[in-house]
């Protein structure tokens, strides 16, 4: 993977998705954990790093949705 930062463990991911209660970041639904998706909230392709601080767990259609926003960029386009 193409990231500066490249530490991402498949526990944090678990951690991280407990966190959130298996909710999307952005539409905040709850979906079965095998349905999130790693989001990068700044994306590999704008310089993201593969890290827990720069992943949350979003569904697929967000993330598609998404694609290379941020995520703030992204905060900003749904509410638009
Ligand atoms: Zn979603």
């Amino acid at each position: 993977m193409n990231a500066p930062v490249n530490d991402f463990t498949p526990a944090q991911w678990e951690t991280l998705k407990d966190q959130y209660d298996f909710c999307c970041l952005y539409c905040k639904r709850k979906f079965a954990p095998e349905l999130l998706t790693q989001d990068h909230l700044t994306p590999l392709s704008r310089g993201g790093s593969h890290t827990m601080a720069n992943i949350a767990p979003a569904c697929h259609s967000c993330n598609c949705s998404k694609n290379d926003k941020t995520a703030p960029e992204y905060f900003r386009y749904l509410s638009a």
